[in-house]
């Protein structure tokens, strides 16, 4: 178990460091994320969920639909998180990184203008030097908080001092925590296995024990500090096998239970030969009778520019091992 966490954390943390010196203006965001994912299944390993990427004002939770055309700027303030499982044991970690390189003009081959469902512009933003320091200033504060909070991790920490050291460092650079979102123990096949580790001192005395395992991801805004909800959906759960009438949502159904059952998935980690449009109109009933949760995309409430960074670790007697290093 201890390997395959460490294997699972050791293909992640490699694939994060090459994909954030990839990353550059007027790349497909789709692109970013195929690759991505085919260096982690490349290894014979599977995707602990689908690769999130999520630009500037957006914190969490938006991955490409098919044939998504969002592209990055320069300039954007990227938060890129994987995770691999092995056997099912997992590795969740995230960097944020501010995109360098020459902008491209935001069209396609019609000269239209591009459908960006994973940037809140057009595609055309302005950016300043002052734009450039703040998400820099962004970038560390939530990297030094999860500093701060794996030199405090080991056997005993509670979940109150975890949070309390978050929102010290963020502050500290004059930013809020997100506090709507936590990082999360995890289990065997169990991405959220319970246990949420909050991004500000929320007074719980719950501590963690030797041989947890954990991902902590402190979450920096400039902004709210708290997420809302955006009404689109790119990042599904199977969450239980309901009955269902519609025969093309009975066949999916029993395609997701089978090859996507304990990790969410997007929809083109779903072998099928449907189209876009039966794919979504097979998957509806599915998510009205429950057997399937979406995953709203989450932006900062009052629009705020967002980072995030994330580790998965061990905790030890005195101390923890960081797996996704
Ligand atoms: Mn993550
Ligand atoms: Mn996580």
């Amino acid at each position: 178990m201890q390997e395959e966490y460490e294997k699972a954390g050791k293909i992640a943390s490699k694939v994060r460091k090459e994909a954030a010196k990839k990353i550059t203006a007027g790349m497909k965001v789709i692109d970013f994320i195929d690759w991505i994912e085919s260096e982690i299944t490349s290894q014979g390993v599977g995707l602990s969920f689908p690769c999130n990427i999520s630009i500037n004002q957006i914190a969490a939770h938006y991955t490409s639909p098919p044939n998504d055309d969002t592209i990055f700027c320069y300039g954007d303030i990227v938060k890129i998180d994987l995770g691999a499982e092995v056997n099912g044991y997992i590795s969740d970690t995230a960097v944020t990184v501010v995109v360098e390189g020459d902008n491209v003009e935001p069209v396609d081959e019609q000269g239209n203008p591009l459908k960006m469902p994973g940037r809140l512009d057009d595609g055309n933003p302005v950016v300043t030097d002052e734009d450039i320091e703040l998400r820099q200033n962004l970038v560390e504060a939530s990297s030094s908080a999860l500093e701060n909070v794996l030199s405090i991790v080991k056997d005993g920490v509670t979940l109150n001092e975890i949070g309390k050291t978050v929102q010290d460092t963020i502050n500290s650079y004059g930013f809020t925590p997100i506090v709507s979102l936590a990082g999360h123990s995890l289990e065997q096949n169990n991405l959220h296995a319970g246990i949420s580790i909050p991004n500000y001192p929320d007074a719980s005395t719950y501590t963690l024990k030797e041989g947890d395992h954990v991902a902590i991801e402190p979450f920096a805004s400039s902004g709210a500090g708290i997420t809302s909800d955006i009404p689109e959906y790119y990042i599904y759960s199977f969450m239980n096998n309901k009955p269902v009438r519609n025969p093309q949502a009975k066949i999916l159904l029993k395609n997701i239970s089978k090859n996507n059952r304990y990790f969410p998935f997007a929809q083109r980690h779903v072998k099928t030969s449907m189209d876009n449009n039966h794919f979504m109109r097979a998957l509806r009933p599915l998510i009205m009778n429950g057997s399937i949760y979406p995953h709203a995309v989450l932006k900062d409430k009052a629009d705020g520019m967002v980072a995030q960074t994330e580790h998965t670790v061990i905790v030890e007697k005195e101390g923890c091992e960081v797996t996704t290093l």
